[in-house]
C-alpha cells in the first residue's frame, strides 16, 4: 500500500486506461476522484468497485477542456480530502481525418480536449501540491505525438505539445518536490481503438515487436510507478509503452 493516505485525481477515468489507472492507484491505498464527461454509470461503477475493496473514491462530471469545470474537480477533491498528491491528466479524444478534410472545429476540439485540458488541470493542481512540497503529475501522451500517425495531425500535435508542456513544467516545479512525466502508449485495447479497420489493425500488429496491442493494466502499472514516492528522481521523462513498436 505505497499510496496509503494519498489523494489522486484521474481525468477520463470512467473507461479504458483512466479506469485501470484509478483502480490501480486505489489498490495501493490512494483515495481517487474519478472524472468523466458522459458516462456517469460507468464512473459510478468504478467508484463502487473501489469502495467494495475498502477504498475511497468519488465520481465527478466535468469537461476537462472547460476552465470552470476543471476548477470544480479540484474544489471537490480538496473539500473532501484536504490534499492532492497525484494528478493523472488522462482524458483525451481524437477526430481522425486526413489534413485536407479536417475541419477547424475538429482541430480545436482535439487541441482543447487533449492539450488545453492538461494546461488547465496542471495549473489547478499546483497550489495544493506546492503547499505540501510534494506532487506527482503524469500526463497521457501517445506514440502518435512522437512518431506521427496518418489521419491524426491534430491528435499528434496535441500529444506532441503535451510533451513540451510537461517537460517545461517539470523544470518549473522540480525544486518543490513535484515531478511531471509523460506516459506515451502505442496501441492499447480500449474503446478508443475500437473503430480501427481490420487492415490497419493487422498492419499495426505486424510492426509491433510483441505482435499485440497493450492492455490497460499494463499502462496502469507504469503510471502507478511514476505516481509513487519511489519515482522521486524521475522528472521530465517520456515513458513509451508500445510493445517494442518504435525503438530509437
Ligand atoms: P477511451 O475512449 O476508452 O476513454 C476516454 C476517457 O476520457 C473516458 O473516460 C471519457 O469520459 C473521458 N473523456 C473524454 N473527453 C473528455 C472530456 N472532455 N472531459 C472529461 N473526460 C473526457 O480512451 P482511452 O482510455 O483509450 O484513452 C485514454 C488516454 O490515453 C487518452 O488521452 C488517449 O489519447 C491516450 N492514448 C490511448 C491509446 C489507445 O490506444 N487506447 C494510445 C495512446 C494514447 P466519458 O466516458 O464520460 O465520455
Amino acid at each position: 500500500m505505497s499510496l496509503q493516505d494519498q489523494v489522486a485525481i484521474v481525468t477520463g477515468a470512467s473507461r479504458g486506461i483512466g479506469r485501470a489507472v484509478a483502480l490501480d492507484l486505489a489498490r495501493q491505498g490512494a483515495s481517487v476522484l474519478i472524472n468523466y464527461q458522459r458516462n456517469a454509470a460507468a464512473a459510478e461503477e468504478v467508484v463502487a468497485h473501489i469502495r467494495e475493496a475498502g477504498g475511497d473514491a468519488v465520481a465527478h462530471c466535468a469537461d476537462v477542456s472547460d476552465e470552470a469545470a476543471v476548477a470544480s474537480i479540484f474544489e471537490t477533491t480538496l473539500s473532501r480530502w484536504g490534499r492532492l498528491d497525484i494528478l493523472v491528466s488522462n482524458a483525451g479524444a481524437t477526430v481522425d481525418a486526413p489534413l485536407m478534410r479536417l475541419k477547424p472545429e475538429q482541430w480545436h476540439h482535439v487541441i482543447e480536449t487533449d492539450l488545453t485540458s492538461v494546461f488547465l488541470c496542471c495549473r489547478a493542481a499546483l497550489p495544493a501540491m506546492r503547499s505540501r512540497k510534494y506532487g506527482r503529475i503524469i500526463t497521457m501522451g501517445s506514440l502518435a505525438g512522437l512518431a506521427g500517425n496518418v489521419g491524426q495531425t491534430s491528435y499528434a500535435a496535441a500529444k506532441a505539445g503535451l510533451v513540451g508542456f510537461t517537460r517545461a513544467l517539470a523544470r518549473e516545479v522540480a525544486a518543490e518536490g513535484i515531478t511531471a512525466n509523460v506516459v506515451a502508449p502505442g496501441y492499447i485495447d480500449t474503446d478508443f481503438v475500437d473503430n480501427i479497420s481490420p487492415a490497419i489493425r493487422e498492419w499495426a500488429i505486424n510492426i509491433i515487436a510483441m505482435r499485440r496491442f497493450g492492455t490497460t493494466d499494463e499502462v496502469a502499472a507504469a503510471v502507478s510507478f511514476l505516481a509513487s514516492p519511489r519515482a522521486s528522481y524521475i522528472t521530465g521523462h517520456v515513458l513509451t509503452l508500445d510493445g517494442g513498436w518504435v525503438m530509437p
